[in-house]
């Protein structure tokens, strides 16, 4: 199985921790983002580490009977988590704001699931997917990511599997020395806006 140094070493190889000055999905800065789309432009690396993560899933006891995710981030991730554990894998996305199931999939009252996130930093969106599969009948038995950059503090109340776990610094806005110092321009990463502060 991969250490997390050589998970690291892969997310490195294929250019996806970026060094700059972000704003995250949690609305915090930070000077490091970690581009988990970046990794999934290589199949044949993006399989190693979902494999090692599979892998962990299985060691730590967690038996599923399907893999969901939140919408874009972690569509590929649960995808190749899912085929490497054998598992059906349907997606949560946004309507209107609320996550929600869409295009026809379902699944039966009392399905066991992992849901799968490539990076966790406050868990928000794990935490709407975990309250979605329960309002529908299901049982959310872990959640398993690449990355946790909570290294740790992120409680969902079942398992929390990850492969990655860092502590990278994260400010809210107003407390930002990278603001304060004005020379990085703030980037949102997924989609490359540049924000005016
Ligand atoms: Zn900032």
């Amino acid at each position: 199985m991969l250490t997390q140094e050589q998970a690291l070493d892969i997310y490195r190889s294929t250019g996806a921790v970026l060094k700059g000055h972000f704003k995250l999905t949690s609305g915090r800065h930070s000077d490091t983002y970690m581009q988990s789309a970046k990794l999934f432009v290589m199949p044949d690396q993006a399989e190693k580490v979902c494999a090692a993560l599979a892998e962990k899933l299985a060691e730590a006891g967690v038996k599923a009977d399907m893999v969901i995710s939140p919408a874009i981030g972690g569509i590929l991730m649960g995808y190749e988590v899912a085929r490497q554990l054998g598992l059906p894998n349907i997606f949560a996305e946004r309507e209107n704001g609320e996550m929600t199931l869409r295009r026809g999939f379902s699944f039966e009252k009392g399905a066991k699931f992992i849901v799968t996130e490539d990076v966790v930093t406050t868990g928000g969106s794990v935490k709407e997917v975990i309250e979605l599969v329960r309002s529908l009948g299901g049982e959310v038995v872990a959640v398993a990511s690449l990355v946790d950059r909570s290294n740790g503090k992120v409680d969902f109340g079942v398992k929390f599997v990850n492969l990655i776990s860092m502590d990278v610094v994260s400010y809210e806005p107003e407390d930002c020395p990278l603001c304060k110092e004005g020379k990085i321009e703030l980037v949102k990463p997924g989609s490359r806006t540049v924000f005016k502060k």
